[in-house]
């Protein structure tokens, strides 16, 4: 079978190169064909030398998921679906503002971590996205950014139309998938591949802390935290792998990834649940719970989806809710919604799952069980 280039961060492309009987700097220059310039064909590698291109078309491809879908939101958002075989796609969302481009990249092909509030969780699980189709996602944005551009006569050094930020906030758990999300994420900074800094690379994790620790070691990068609550009564229900990491846990983790981070706050973001998590008592838990960890809040208006069983907050209880954490003293910030005319907000992302662990089925019984310990605050 053929190497799939993408698969390689630069120590294990240059691994594989001396493999091959070759010098371990080609690897950089086999990264910037691929990565830089998206070139897949090897005759066109000119500073190569020709007997290992031979060896490497015989040997190798650059093999990115192929391109299913595209559609563009009428606020420029982009969202793209990809094939990863076997009847599974996975959804890429590009978010352009003013001074930034964004690129929410997805890890696992569906999640296997069953939040309640989330349409990925709903959609199940089937398997790791390897790192060819994690990169793949920042090598095809950027091929189809650069020529959309190109088509509009636009200047694509500037940062509001190309990737110039990612988020691994697409679909799936990135710490669930660790080894290939940490060799995607070595690609993302290597100034061979894509030069993006750590600051500018985001990591969001439901907080699985074995594996937060080992990131902080291997390669720390911006976090956010999947808070979502105050307590660990109401987190137990909305994500359940709170059972197993209770939150005094997971925020000493995000402590001791402060030591190493390259910012020095976390982002906590916390979806807003109509009557669930958006009480001000919530607010003032929230507040005290957090009090020992450098962090700012993101509050995600919830994003409905069909059957979901929760509404959005309405727009005071948000305001009140910011407020009383403003008024603790610490940074707010309430998420604004993009590309929901192409269900390319957070939560909506749900691509084409071949569920492999009858998630599906199982979740509609169990949201009949935990809907009454879930709206206890909800009036009406
Ligand atoms: N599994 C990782 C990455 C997903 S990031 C994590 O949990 O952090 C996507 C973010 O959107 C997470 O904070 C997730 O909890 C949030 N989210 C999920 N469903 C949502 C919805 N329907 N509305 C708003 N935010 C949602």
């Amino acid at each position: 079978m053929s190497l799939n280039l993408l698969n390689y961060d630069a120590d294990q492309l240059a691994q594989l190169v001396v493999e091959m009987g070759e010098k371990p700097f080609r690897a950089k220059q086999l990264l910037k064909w691929v990565h830089q310039r998206g070139t897949a064909d090897f005759d066109l590698m000119s500073d190569i030398a020709k007997a290992f291109r031979q060896k490497l078309a015989a040997q190798a491809s650059v093999a990115p998921p192929s391109l299913m879908a595209e559609q563009v939101a009428s606020d420029g958002v982009h969202k793209w679906l990809l094939d990863v075989g076997t009847g599974n796609g996975v959804e890429t969302v590009f978010i352009p503002e003013d001074d930034r481009g964004t690129l929410c990249v997805s890890s696992q092909v569906g999640c296997a971590l069953d939040c309640t509030f989330c349409s990925t969780a709903r959609q199940g699980f089937n398997r790791n996205l390897s790192t060819a189709e994690i990169i793949g996602q920042l090598w095809w944005a950027n091929q189809r950014l650069s020529l959309n551009a190109a088509r509009l006569g636009q200047a694509v050094n500037d940062d509001s139309r190309i990737v110039s930020n990612v988020v691994m906030m697409g679909m799936g758990e990135p710490l669930a998938n660790y080894d290939n999300v940490v060799s995607a994420l070595r690609l993302m900074l290597d100034d061979n591949a894509y030069g993006l800094s750590r600051r500018r690379v985001t990591l969001s994790t439901s907080g699985m802390v074995p594996q937060l620790d080992r990131l902080r070691d291997d390669c720390p990068v911006a976090l956010a935290v999947s808070l979502h609550a105050p307590n660990d009564t109401i987190r137990d229900q909305i994500v359940p792998l709170n059972k197993k990491y209770p939150l005094k846990e997971l925020l000493d983790a995000c402590n001791r990834y402060l030591e190493k981070a390259p910012r020095d706050f976390v982002t906590f973001e916390y979806v807003m649940l109509a009557g669930v998590n958006d009480q001000p008592e919530h607010a003032r838990q929230l507040a005290d719970l957090a009090r020992s960890t450098s962090c700012k809040f993101n509050l995600i208006p919830f994003n409905p989806f069909p059957n979901s069983g929760y509404d959005r907050s309405g727009r005071e209880a948000i305001q009140r809710f910011r407020d009383i954490l403003t008024q603790a003293g610490y940074i707010v910030t309430v998420r604004k919604t993009r590309g929901d005319d192409i269900d390319a907000a957070c939560g909506q992302l749900a691509g084409q799952v071949m569920d492999k662990t009858r998630r599906q089925a199982k979740f509609a019984e169990k949201f009949e069980e935990v809907r009454p310990i879930l709206f206890q605050h909800k009036q009406g």
